[in-house]
């Protein structure tokens, strides 16, 4: 028998953004009524806690994945890579990397050109409410870091305080990462942190799967969701929040009937709004490696991180003011690290990429998995924008300030050619952003309060929501979207 409850507010994933809507919400006012449903379960696998076992929770901790991989890609010699996207109470940050970047004035600045509202001095204070919450711990500085940093500046770059609050990220720097504690670091989730079940307004469900939004014409008016192989039935009072991230929101969207009429149309799924642009415009970051053997009389340096806690913002058009490559430093002692022991890596991740990809449906069946295309390396200038990052980590890595921890370039081979290396081995950084872009524009899937275009009563606030890519990993402005779209809400109340 299908089970049918009543709420406010339904906000669908407890992920980086789901869990500051969820809290937030119920903080504002007590007398509404929230539910928070995620598809996954609590995290209860001690190791998942501990920043630097993150390569290893990474490859061994299924139970928390969806398990999505790309169509093959064919300018990555047809490689299917692994989308990596976490199911469960915290959502990816309970796999990710932890690393904590705001991104640029100038990202957001040409956020609020497309999308008012969404400038740097707007964005700004929700970054810092985040904050307030949220521990940002900056790393520290090592023998083999302050070596990394005369090679780095050996290549020509300054070091920059902090790349968050410095007037630009230009330069290297010790990494920050949201991860608390003084002896024992622990990873920080916002569901952790901001824990949304503290609140008695809301009910938290995990382990429920939804597999459509319902709607009265155009008005979204509740939520299917499966639990314990159950039906379940939520109506609203107010609005639904769908924050089930850059992969799993569109694919809900155009399950519940939203999306492009035509793609709608092969599955059968009746037509609730033509929104094109859904699962359109995926953006996503890739990154080249470099690695070296370190020498016998070298200890391994080993960080309490799951990267070393240094990292390097530069840019493929050597110009301090279009940044597009932030390297970040890996060494063979992190856990379940995927290279040998004896080794330090740079790994440049290339930013501000022009390729799009796509995520679409597959079938009408919500079990099945979306097709996602990322389009790595489809548009022009993409590959030698990889070309000229992987020659900057070639570079850095052999200055002189990191000889005594170099014994010979392990990656790319020396004399090896680079396309070829990158075709065979740049990856996916996990930066999948856009596919429910924002905007002004008639085609663009939520306007600039996050409301999905054509229908009232449900917005989008996640990942996928970002008008533009940024300079940075993707973590921190999902949760100053967030903050910034409950916000929003509670000023549409008082309208
Ligand atoms: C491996 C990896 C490493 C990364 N490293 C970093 C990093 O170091 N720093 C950084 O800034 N960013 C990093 N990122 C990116 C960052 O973690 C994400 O951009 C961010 O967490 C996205 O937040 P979100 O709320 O949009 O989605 P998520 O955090 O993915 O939350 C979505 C939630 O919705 C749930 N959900 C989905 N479908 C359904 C459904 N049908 N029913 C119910 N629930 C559902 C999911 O289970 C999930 O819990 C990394 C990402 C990955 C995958």
């Amino acid at each position: 028998m299908t089970k049918i409850a009543h709420y406010d507010y339904i906000v669908i994933g407890a992920g980086s953004a789901g869990s500051i809507v969820a809290s937030k919400l119920a903080a504002s006012d007590e007398s509404v009524s929230i539910l928070l449903l995620e598809a996954g379960g609590t995290p209860d696998n001690e190791k998942m806690w501990t920043p630097s076992n993150w390569f290893e929770v990474l490859q061994k901790c299924p139970e928390i994945e969806w398990g999505y991989q790309s169509v093959p890609q064919p300018n990555l010699n047809n490689r299917v890579i692994k989308l990596a996207q976490a199911k469960v109470l915290g959502g990816c940050a309970l796999h990710n990397a932890m690393v904590y970047v705001r991104g640029s004035r100038s990202d957001f600045d040409a956020w609020g050109k497309v999308a008012p509202g969404w400038s740097w001095n707007d964005v700004l204070p929700h970054f810092q409410n985040v904050e307030q919450i949220m521990k940002v711990l900056t790393g520290e500085a090592s023998e083999f870091i302050n070596d990394l940093f005369t090679a780095a500046a050996q290549y020509g770059l300054p070091h920059n305080p902090n790349y968050n609050t410095s007037e630009s990220q230009y330069g290297y720097a010790l990494f920050q990462f949201n991860v608390t504690g003084v002896f024992n670091l622990i990873r920080e989730t916002t569901y952790s942190t901001f824990q949304p079940e503290q609140y008695h307004n809301v009910t938290v469900h995990p382990m429920a799967f939804v597999t459509r939004i319902l709607f009265e014409d155009t008005r979204a008016i509740g939520v299917e969701y499966v639990k314990e192989r159950q039906q379940h039935l939520a109506y609203i009072h107010n609005e639904i929040i769908l924050s089930a991230g850059a992969i799993a929101s569109p694919k809900i969207l155009m399950l519940s009937g939203i999306g492009d009429e035509n793609e709608l149309a092969k599955f059968d799924i009746s037509v609730v709004a033509n929104v094109p642009e859904v699962g359109q415009n995926l953006y996503d970051d890739l990154f080249v490696s470099v690695g070296f053997s370190i020498p016998q009389n070298k200890d391994v340096p080993f960080y309490d991180y799951g990267l070393a806690p240094a990292v390097i913002f530069a840019s493929t058009e050597n110009s301090s003011s279009v940044i597009d490559i932030e390297s970040s430093v890996g060494v063979g002692t992190l856990k379940g690290f995927p290279g040998p022991e004896r080794s330090f890596w740079l790994w440049p991740n290339i930013m501000h990429l022009k390729s799009r990809g796509t995520v679409t449906l597959r079938s009408s069946n919500p079990n099945d998995t979306p097709m996602i295309d990322p389009g790595y390396l489809t548009a022009l200038g993409d590959i030698q924008m990889c070309k000229t990052a992987l020659q900057l980590g070639i570079d850095i890595g052999n200055q002189l300030g990191l000889s005594q921890w170099r014994l010979k370039q392990i990656a790319p081979e020396t004399g090896a050619d680079l396309e070829t290396y990158i075709r065979e081995t740049a990856d996916t950084t996990h930066h999948y952003c856009r596919t429910c872009r924002m905007g002004t524009d008639r085609d663009s899937v939520v306007d600039t309060e996050l409301r999905v275009r054509g229908i009232s009563g449900l917005r989008v606030i996640d990942s996928s929501v970002f008008p533009l890519s940024i300079t940075a990993n993707t973590a921190a402005a999902t949760m100053m979207i967030a903050d910034k779209g409950v916000d929003i809400i509670i000023r549409s109340l008082q309208c």
